[in-house]
């Protein structure tokens, strides 16, 4: 398995916002959301999309990722956590590329074994078959549905049977939508239009990969989340150590 970086830091964003937490970032991602605007250069190549680049251009950073089997994957967990009781928050890229594969469901179940609550970040576009892998079940999934703003297309970013099987069948489940105080007229059109297909607890979040583009969307989005009766969530991460990796 591509591991991309591992740190013990705080839940930037979401629901379980301020918990405790190991990230696991795997390589690899089946979108690229270039309407995210975040650019970066690596080998004299500009890369344009969102503030995970190093987890979605995997031939550019290739060399910068760590091959890892379960147990290596378990033991840097450990190491990490001390004696500490944190979430591990199982991230990307696109986690669920590699939900199938053996070794890391050798190492989810390792972590579930130690007691620790298994937390994914998804852009929700992969269905689970939870009845194959029954594993899932005992998982948080926060999903991360793309919506126009991210420049991927309707028909890549938006699969409601994935959706339902994740309220339906995990331990806990939520919405975490990207808004531009741009668009927030349209925004609110997409995400009725996905609650209304498939119901679940929704977390708005401004978009801003540095702390200015942060500050220039937060109000706007609260004040929006206030008058539609949506969660506020902002993105803590940023807020103290602005666009800073593995924090
Ligand atoms: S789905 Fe997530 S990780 Fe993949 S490109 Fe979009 S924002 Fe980045």
């Amino acid at each position: 398995m591509e591991l991309v970086e591992s740190f013990l830091s705080i839940q930037g964003e979401g629901k379980y916002a301020g918990r405790l937490a190991v990230f696991m970032r795997f390589a690899g991602c089946n979108f690229n959301c270039v309407g995210f605007g975040v650019k970066q250069e690596k080998n004299g190549q500009k890369l344009i999309g969102c503030d995970t680049i190093r987890a979605v251009w995997t031939k550019e950073f290739a060399k910068e990722y760590k091959n890892l089997n379960a147990k290596e994957l378990f033991a840097r967990v450990l190491e990490l956590k001390q004696k500490s009781n944190p979430i591990v928050v199982i991230t990307g890229g696109e986690p669920l590329l590699h939900y199938k594969k053996a070794e890391f469901i050798a190492f989810i179940e390792a972590l579930l074994s130690e007691n620790l609550e298994v937390h994914f970040e998804s852009n929700a576009s992969i269905e689970i078959d939870f009845k194959q892998y029954p594993i899932y079940k005992k998982c948080v999934f926060a999903l991360g549905v793309k919506l126009e703003n991210s420049g991927v297309s309707r028909e890549k970013r938006l699969n409601f049977k994935a959706l339902k099987a994740f309220k339906e069948h995990a331990k806990d489940s939520f919405y975490k939508f990207v808004l531009d105080a741009k668009n927030l007229e349209q925004e609110k059109e997409e995400i009725l239009e996905i609650i209304k297909e498939t119901p679940n607890e929704i977390f708005c979040m401004p978009m801003g990969a540095n702390f200015d583009e942060l500050a220039s969307n937060a109000l706007s989005v609260a004040d929006f989340c206030i008058k539609n009766g949506f969660n506020y969530t902002d993105r803590l991460h940023i807020r103290l150590w602005n666009d800073k990796e593995k924090v």
